[in-house]
């Protein structure tokens, strides 16, 4: 298969009019943050302007006036579903070398490691036995000898892996930038979301920290998406690299990016993630991030994203630590990942002591551990794909979602995963806590989607699986 690529130019990022926004918007008074506040509840939305004036806030008092507001934001639209994930790395080599990243080219610390069929759906058995349903392949960008095949039949490979009566039923893919008919590929192998992250929207800075490799081009790596729309896929995932620039500039950024998905396609991103830098072997970038973002302006940055883009899901990694993990749930995340690795192989190999992982993680416990920790937080660990595999992807999501009905439809199928997770994972203990969750948010439920949850738990008690709505 042969893959055009053709210049594309990211013209909607527009440097000059984000540094006019951000400079308009250095003074904030208490009354314009309120009535920001005031129409962040109503659920439409954020425009930039308005965006900068939040960054600007830093009064303890309407600090917690806007968390007040991504809660009621987060809560009417998603209620306390935390959807699960882990990431599954199949291979470290890469033809790039972005300084942060410990599977740069260059590096000589790393342990190269290329997992073949047998290996990935090792992995994949270890995953569905620790109790998962969904994955993020990731892979550096250089491919074994079949070229972009070899991703291609590694979510054929995660697909077709069996454990007892478990299955991975949703496959997302993290891989760097193609071409229309590559992803017209990608979309054939039935991924669900197609996630790629700018790293940051500040062309000087991308240039300095992209130094070698076709990921130098700024403007190829931003019109991925426009690309993959054109291709069918309409669940994209986006994000920028915290640390390496300044972060009002890059969420600005992000900003424009989904106003011009939502012009051009009529659909804004699925996702939204928001990894901060982590230190990574042999790279030296990713210990000293030229541009920190502290604990506190990270939890500005998530309840900012949740009322400025309310239907967007926020994804958060195990690069947090559990603790940042768990103060952010409520401020608007909707996924985590949970008992993850970042080296290939590392499922199967952990602890080998070789130097193969991505970055260092931030939280090390299992997907058992995690799941105990949300539930007792109030949280209803979910594991569904109902949506992806009913075809309500893309704009079609976004109608559902925009009303709130995805609450109606989501919170039954939560509950039914989770019970199907209690029954055939589950620690005592865990399955102790998570029962008492089903059994409270069930009693707690709207009448008519209480009959629909009590209805799919039950059929899970009963010894059915994948049941949803
Ligand atoms: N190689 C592909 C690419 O660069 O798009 C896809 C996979 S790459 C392994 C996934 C993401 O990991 C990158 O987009 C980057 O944002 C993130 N990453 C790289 N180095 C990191 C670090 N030191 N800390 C945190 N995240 C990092
Ligand atoms: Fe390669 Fe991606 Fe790491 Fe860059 S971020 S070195 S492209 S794996």
């Amino acid at each position: 298969m042969t893959t055009t690529r053709s210049k594309q130019l990211a013209t909607y990022i527009d440097e000059a009019k984000i540094a006019a926004t951000l400079a308009s918007a250095r003074t904030c008074e208490a009354k314009q943050v309120r009535e920001i506040l005031a129409k962040a509840r109503e659920m439409k939305g954020l425009d930039a302007a308005d965006m900068a004036t939040l960054m600007e806030n830093n009064d303890p008092e309407l600090l917690e006036e806007m968390y007040a507001a991504a809660r009621h934001v987060k809560n009417e639209i998603y209620g306390n579903r935390l959807v699960l994930f882990a990431p599954l790395y199949i291979s470290n080599l890469c033809a790039n070398e972005c300084l942060y990243c410990a599977f740069r080219a260059r590096n000589k610390e790393l342990v190269r490691r290329t997992l073949n069929p047998e290996e990935i759906a090792n992995e994949t058995r270890i995953l569905i036995e620790q109790g998962h349903k969904r994955v993020l392949l990731v892979s550096g960008e250089k491919y074994p000898k079949e070229g972009f095949d070899y991703v291609l039949n590694a979510i054929a490979t995660v697909y077709s892996t069996r454990s007892g009566r478990g299955e991975i039923r949703r496959v997302n893919a993290n891989v760097a930038p193609l071409s229309v008919e590559d992803y017209q590929r990608l979309k054939a192998a039935k991924i669900g979301t197609y996630q790629c992250f700018q790293e940051t929207y500040h062309r000087a800075t991308y240039a300095a920290v992209h130094v070698a490799g076709a990921k130098r081009d700024f403007d190829w790596r931003v019109t991925c998406f426009d690309r993959a729309m054109e291709a069918g896929i309409d669940d994209v995932g986006i994000g920028v690299l915290f640390g390496l620039y300044d972060w009002k500039y890059e969420v600005l950024a992000m900003k424009q990016e989904i106003e011009h998905l939502e012009d051009a396609f009529g659909v804004g991103p699925h996702t939204i993630s928001v990894p901060r830098l982590e230190p990574a072997v042999g790279s030296a970038l990713a210990y000293a991030p030229t541009h920190p973002v502290s604990d506190n302006d990270f939890k500005k940055i998530i309840a900012l994203l949740r009322i400025a883009v309310p239907y967007t899901g926020i994804i958060m990694s195990t690069r947090e630590n559990a603790a940042t993990r768990r103060g952010t749930f409520e401020l608007g995340v909707s996924q985590i990942s949970a008992g993850s690795r970042s080296d290939p192989g590392g499922y199967a190999e952990s602890n080998n002591g070789r130097n193969s992982e991505q970055f260092q993680l931030g939280d090390h416990r299992s997907l058992d551990e995690v799941v105990r920790d949300v539930a007792s937080l109030g949280y209803t660990p979910s594991f569904c794909t109902a949506c992806y595999r009913l075809g309500r992807t893309g704009a079609d999501f976004m109608d559902m979602a925009k009303p709130g009905l995805i609450k109606h439809h989501c919170a039954p199928n939560a509950l039914s995963s989770c019970m199907e997770y209690l029954l055939d994972y589950a620690k005592p203990e865990t399955r102790k806590v998570g029962e008492n969750l089903i059994a409270h948010e069930l009693e707690t439920m709207e009448p008519s989607v209480q009959k629909i949850g009590r209805r799919l738990v039950s059929e899970v008690r009963d010894d059915k699986r994948d049941m949803y709505v």
